[in-house]
């Protein structure tokens, strides 16, 4: 009976889910206990004793009657996920949600792990690169497409390999169990949809499909900015044209090769009015609803915009009523270090703010560097730390696509820190920066401590803005952690939220 090929079958499966979810439970208590953040780990036991918990944890909640949503895009994927988890909560639902940064396949282990049975839906942030790996388990009920932009090459490699592999993702789904909810600006993406909906009218299945994007002129970028990503058709690889474009690449655009054009959005932003750093106001067209939703949004920048529309494009399909979703978005806290604004106690009883904004890419720098610019803030205390570890992407040869000047112009000096500190130097003294402007401090904690006294002695109010890549974030936040100013972070992200939920 135990032949070869039985025993290869028995590894290969490995243990029953019910043996490996104790262990994996362990590797949860250790994994707090020694103080590291993120969550991976125990999803990663999990997976390496039950490799198909996976699926078999998504089967279980399905046959309950729990539905699951992946929400992937290269830039606001955490805050988009956030926003749609928010508020599916406010309109009576039992959210499991997965902690920042734990959105790998081990990471979304780990909190499927931890709602064992509860939870009426799982609003799951997802990787770009994983969205293809975790997908065929999952078998999500929607998938929400945010953009596509050049993020960290040397890992994912070209833009339109991942271009590729969501195409075949989505191809691999039963056309008609998927809703796919999409950003209509974002012409790769829009490509790779629009052949999902015809491969599933071939097979005689109507495709639900939901566009969102922008449509106020008056909020768009003059012609397109030096990092836009995507120039190209996909289908015949003539020029794009763009009527307006918004951020970076996104926008309203047309192939005048092969006449494809972008897909008119169902839920669309059609009156956008950006208020500093404080806050967004927007109109948002949402079908059913007898007027458009009015909504003041309490975080900045026109990428938020993009992560708001879209978010309420995937909750509105969910069911989610405009009076429900427009105070719920009102009351959304900035995802953890976008724009996360910290206070920070001062001598004598003077008080400061250090504000975290995570930079990844170019088009995110941009985005970064056009919404403070445009709130007219006192950049005067400007921090940039440049790290290389694999989460921050090897190749930090993006900060030369980035315009960087407008900010450089501004803030006069910059303290500049990280492992790659040198080489953001290089790019401040190219973009015009007085080199007596490049402030130097190789050590992370220092450099912070440099950028608050440079804010409490030059500026009025204290206020200091720290451009950081993402390990140079975790630092930063486990500093700031440390001193009291901020508890550490999985203390105030439950991965799982119930309705007025224990948020903050
Ligand atoms: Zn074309």
């Amino acid at each position: 009976m135990a032949s070869p090929a039985h025993t290869g079958t028995a590894r290969r499966l490995g243990v029953p889910l019910a043996l490996a979810r104790p262990v994996a439970a362990a590797a949860r208590l250790v994994s707090r206990a020694t103080g590291r953040e993120g969550g991976a780990l125990p999803g990663k036991v999990l997976l390496s004793l039950a490799p198909s918990a996976l699926a078999t944890m998504a089967r279980r909640g399905r046959a309950r009657g729990r539905r699951i949503v992946l929400v992937s895009a290269t830039n606001g994927k955490t805050t988009m996920t956030a926003m749609l988890a928010e508020m599916l909560a406010a309109d009576g639902l039992d959210v499991v949600h997965n902690v920042t940064g734990a959105n790998l396949r081990s990471g979304i282990a780990t909190t499927m792990l931890q709602a064992g049975r509860r939870g009426d839906v799982c609003v799951l942030e997802t990787d770009e690169a994983t969205l293809p790996l975790v997908a065929p388990d999952l078998r999500p009920d929607m998938i929400v497409l945010g953009n596509l932009f050049r993020d960290q090459l040397d890992r994912f490699g070209e833009l339109e390999v991942l271009a590729d592999r969501w195409r075949d993702t989505l191809a691999a789904l039963p056309g008609e169990d998927v809703t796919v909810v999409y950003n209509a600006d974002d012409p790769l993406i829009a490509e790779l949809v629009e052949e999902h909906v015809t491969r599933c009218a071939a097979d005689g299945i109507v495709a639900t499909v939901v566009p969102f994007g922008l449509d106020d002129p008056d909020v768009a970028q003059e012609g397109l900015p030096h990092a836009a990503d995507s120039r190209f058709c996909r289908r015949c690889g003539h020029p794009l044209e763009y009527a307006h474009s918004w951020v970076g690449h996104l926008g309203a655009w047309t192939c005048p090769g092969c006449g494809m054009t972008r897909p008119e959005p169902v839920v669309a932003a059609t009156s956008v009015e950006l208020d500093g750093l404080a806050a967004t106001r927007l109109q948002v067209e949402v079908p059913g609803e007898p007027e458009a939703l009015q909504l003041r949004l309490p975080i900045p920048g026109l990428y938020n915009v993009y992560n708001a529309v879209g978010a309420i494009a995937a909750a509105s399909t969910l069911g989610v009523p405009g009076a429900v979703l427009v105070p719920a978005l009102a009351a959304a806290a900035p995802a953890f270090g976008r724009f996360e604004r910290i206070p920070v106690p001062g001598p004598n009883g003077t008080n400061g703010t250090i504000t975290l904004l995570l930079v990844k890419n170019p088009t995110g720098l941009n985005e970064v560097i056009r919404t403070l610019v445009a709130s007219g803030v006192d950049v005067t205390a400007t921090l940039f730390a440049l790290n290389d570890g694999i989460a921050d992407g090897r190749d930090t040869s993006w900060i030369w696509d980035a315009d960087v000047e407008p900010l450089f112009e501004r803030a006069g000096a910059m303290v500049v820190t990280g492992e790659r500190a040198a080489e953001f130097g290089l790019r401040a003294a190219y973009g015009g920066l007085d080199p007596e402007g490049v402030l130097y401090e190789p050590d992370l904690e220092q450099a912070m401590y440099r950028v608050l006294e440079r804010a409490r002695e030059f500026t009025e109010h204290g206020h200091a803005y720290a451009l950081v890549t993402y390990t140079a974030m975790l630092k930063m936040r486990a500093i700031i952690a440390a001193q009291g100013w901020a508890r550490s972070y999985w203390a105030n992200e439950p991965t799982t939220r119930r309705r007025r939920g224990s948020r903050r």
